[in-house]
């Protein structure tokens, strides 16, 4: 009873739409334990999605389509679907109050035709809610090949997509496939891919194909994936505790997340004063849900200007040191947190390139302070990559020292 998906779209396939639709569903699995066997990614042509689905069905019992589901003759996924499996198409009379409801909330005028499309339904078939877009998900049952084959039929957009997949789609799944494993995990932040590797093959006593690593600009993240309960707790224990200090508590995968967690916690407040990384972190900050219960606010100080006038950084250390030094990181972090009147704060400053740099001060050097209650910590990096890597290897440190920070004073 696996899961094979199928994204459609040709924007997918050009590249003007990134998949992350896919990452989402993927994602939301794993935390249940159960997983994706196989994706396809397909244009918006008939025999394309005739030709996917027969091929996601030599491997799955349940196939979940994303995408073509709009009112728009390029939208195939329903019509496709259904006759694949021989069902008949019916207008569906809850659906179509849904649509013309719909249709009255955003525009004036009679519903058009093309848009009872979206009141369809094939034979033995359900809706699945959709509360933020026109088009409802379906879920029907069809022979093929002698079994009983289980179908999804999704909308595209991501705002759509993802709710009712964290509402609807991935319990239902698990239902219907079961766990098939037991997936444990953290983030080693600040750790590379190969030390990570190293350290834990090390701790297990050599490599152990249950295990996986995804590595980014904050870290790695292990994961620990076994179909036995015991056994994914027992190499989880091991692993995390060779990762010592790295390691993030289990299920903690990314920074600020956890930052804000903490803060929280101690009731503390936190402020940003952002050179290079202009407003980065503020925005990492602020994806966490409940960032206002610790987030005063930031200030992205480009120019010198700013730099002296919001945050107070002497002339002289501008002058002196210049705005790319330890010096001026300091007294950004500090400046920051006394305009904000915040308890902890970071600041970055750097030369994010690609032009820029000297000899004495090339691009990728970059300075990262943390303030907390009066003391203050400033750290050099040299970045390789281009400027969009520099920036997020900034304000991962960033993020990373104020977690240090915490930890140093006991918060
Ligand atoms: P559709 O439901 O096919 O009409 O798609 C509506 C919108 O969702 C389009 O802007 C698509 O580019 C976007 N979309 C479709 N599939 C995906 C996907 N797998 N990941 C991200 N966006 C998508
Ligand atoms: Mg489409």
């Amino acid at each position: 009873m696996g899961i094979s998906v199928i994204c459609t779209g040709t924007e997918l396939l050009r590249g003007s739409t990134v998949n992350t639709n896919l990452a989402a569903l993927g994602k939301a699995l794993t935390a249940r334990g159960a997983k994706i066997d196989a994706a396809f990614t397909v244009g918006d042509r008939a025999e394309d999605l005739y030709g996917a689905l027969a091929d996601a069905l030599k491997l799955s019992d349940c196939v979940v389509f994303i995408g073509g589901l709009g009112p728009t003759a390029d939208d195939l996924t329903l019509p496709c679907a259904a006759r694949f499996f021989g069902l008949e198409l019916r207008q569906d009379t809850e659906l179509t109050a849904k649509v013309e409801e719909f249709w009255a909330r955003l525009h004036q005028g009679r519903c058009p035709k093309n848009q009872y499309k979206q009141a369809m339904l094939p034979e033995g078939g359900r809706a699945i809610p959709n509360p933020s877009g026109s088009a409802s998900g379906i879920e029907f049952s069809g022979s093929y090949d002698r079994r009983m084959r289980h179908i999804f039929l999704l909308p595209g957009p991501p705002t759509e997509f993802i709710p009712m997949v964290r509402d609807h789609l991935a319990d239902r799944l698990l239902e219907l496939s079961g766990a098939t494993e037991h997936v444990r995990g953290f983030l080693a932040a600040g750790v590379g891919e190969s030390f990570a590797s190293r350290l834990v093959e090390q701790s297990l006593g050599g490599p152990d194909p249950a295990l996986a690593y995804t590595a980014n600009f904050e870290g790695t993240r292990i994961y620990v994936c076994d179909a036995d309960p015991a056994e994914a707790e027992r190499k989880f224990a091991v692993i995390h505790a060779a990762l010592g200090d790295a390691a993030l508590p289990e299920g903690e995968f990314s920074l600020a997340p956890y930052l804000v967690k903490r803060l929280a916690q101690r009731n503390l407040t936190f402020s940003a004063a952002e050179s290079c990384t202009g407003g980065m972190i503020a925005s990492a900050v602020v994806d966490v849900p409940g960032a206002s219960s610790v987030f005063m606010g930031g200030v992205v100080a480009y120019d010198n200007m700013v730099k002296h006038e919001l945050l107070n950084v002497p002339a002289a250390t501008l002058e002196h040191f210049g705005a790319v030094s330890a010096e001026t990181a300091e007294a950004m972090a500090r400046g920051v947190a006394a305009q904000l009147h915040t308890d902890c704060s970071v600041a970055t400053t750097g030369i994010a390139g690609p032009g820029g740099g000297t000899d004495e001060k090339p691009v990728g050097l970059v300075y990262v302070a943390a303030y907390l209650n009066g003391k203050c910590e400033v750290r050099e990096f040299r970045f390789r990559g281009e400027r969009d890597a520099i920036r997020q290897r900034s304000t991962a440190k960033a993020l990373l020292l104020a977690l240090e920070m915490l930890k140093s004073e006991g918060c």
